[in-house]
């Protein structure tokens, strides 16, 4: 998923960055609030991660004026161990959770998806679609109770898929949630993604829709 990271501490945001790209993610990561509000603005992300504590524009600010702005993007907070109010203010603000520093990595992928998972209303930690069954915790997917083994990326585009079954995503929205500023793109990429994810699971399971997108049919 496409996340933007917002950290002025270079240690952390350095190793959420990696740890998350590591993950199939793509993490955009800026230092300040004036960055955030305006990657914010031109970049549609999955999720926000916000360190309160910033340089000039308080992340508080910056969270505050999303949700005016009727931003529904899902925000985690990040706060140092002895901020109680911070944390407390950063969920009135309309933050999904938070997460106190310093923190595992592991602990920030599990918190990310269950906030995901309440954003999109699943009460299952699976993504269950037909004889498919997704576990984005481990990065398995099963077909008919088999696992197939996919790459970081091709799990990542599968999973952006099937979260909205029967919705085309153009090719420049599935790049944009696979890359983060600066990664190079192969001009085909999605192209030889999708055409991977077909070979493996059926040539019928993701459909083109030309000049509109691919989609994943749904299950009626
Ligand atoms: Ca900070």
């Amino acid at each position: 998923m496409r996340v933007l990271l917002v950290e002025d501490d270079p240690m952390i945001g350095r190793s959420v960055q990696q740890g998350l790209r590591q993950d199939g993610h793509s993490v955009d990561w800026v230092r300040d609030g004036q960055a955030a509000e305006g990657a914010l603005a031109t970049t549609e992300y999955e999720m926000l991660l916000l360190d309160l504590g910033l340089p000039g524009k308080s992340g508080l600010d910056v969270l505050a004026r999303l949700r005016r702005s009727l931003n529904t993007v899902p925000v985690l907070v990040i706060t140092a161990r002895d901020a109680v109010a911070d944390r407390i203010k950063g969920l009135d603000a309309g933050a999904d959770d938070y997460l106190v520093k310093p923190f595992d990595l592991d602990e920030l992928a599990a918190r990310m998806r269950a906030v995901l998972r309440r954003h999109a209303g699943r009460a299952s930690p699976l993504i269950e679609h037909g004889d498919l069954q997704m576990n984005p915790a481990t990065h398995e997917l099963t077909q008919n109770g088999k696992p197939v083994a996919l790459s970081a990326r091709e799990f990542a585009l599968l999973q952006t898929l099937l979260e909205q079954p029967g919705v085309p995503l153009s090719r420049a929205k599935l790049e944009e949630r696979l890359y983060g500023w600066g990664e190079e793109i192969e001009s085909n990429a999605v192209e030889v993604y999708i055409h991977a994810l077909r070979r493996k699971l059926g040539a019928e399971r993701i459909r083109n829709i030309r000049g509109v997108g691919y989609l994943v049919p749904t299950d009626r």
